[in-house]
């Protein structure tokens, strides 16, 4: 692998996907902790619930992180199916944002103007951007090796999404035990 936009682009999602399941980690732990809440409740062991709490302040405090988390992990999803829907609209048409102008197709060239007693001023020229002749978007050619890696980003992705559902899924459904 070298520094082509292909393996930067690559490197980009790579790191958006890590950070996700971050978030799944942090997740995983509170519909832990609000299980473990649930059963201290049940079993009526009050050192117990007081020993979870304690991080949250109170139920309510507790309650509030969870629903906040849920919020964050809807965020999440989000954010996966804009990573997944930049892989798929690359995989069609094998065009990425061009890093040059990113994305806008122009770049401004500073420019300065004098007049006569006057003091230099300073502007930009606009010019269509020389890298994607101001279309914003760069072609490439990937080889099979990229093609397949994308191929299972996305699918990864999907699978991610599918965790996050059933996470908030569940932090909820724990709540309603409460
Ligand atoms: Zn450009």
């Amino acid at each position: 692998m070298d520094d082509s936009p292909i393996t930067l682009f690559l490197d980009e999602i790579f790191d958006e996907i890590s950070a996700y399941m971050d978030d799944i980690g942090e997740a995983k732990e509170l519909s832990t902790t609000v299980n473990k809440y649930a059963q201290a409740v049940r079993k009526k062991d009050r050192t117990r619930r007081a020993l979870i709490l304690k991080p949250f302040g109170s139920d309510r405090g507790l309650k509030k992180a969870c629903l906040s988390h849920c919020d964050k992990l809807n965020k999440t999803r989000e954010k996966i199916s804009d990573s997944a829907s930049t892989l798929n609209d690359f995989m069609i048409n094998k065009e990425l944002s061009c890093s040059k102008c990113m994305g806008t197709g122009v770049i401004r060239k500073p420019l300065y103007l004098r007049e006569k007693g006057s003091a230099g001023q300073r502007t930009f020229q606009v010019k269509d951007c020389p890298e994607c002749d101001g279309k914003g978007k760069v072609k490439f050619t990937i080889n099979e090796e990229s093609e397949a890696l994308i191929m299972k980003f996305i699918e990864f992705a999907n699978s991610l999404d599918f965790v996050l559902i059933n996470t908030i899924h569940c932090i909820r459904n724990l709540l309603h035990s409460l």
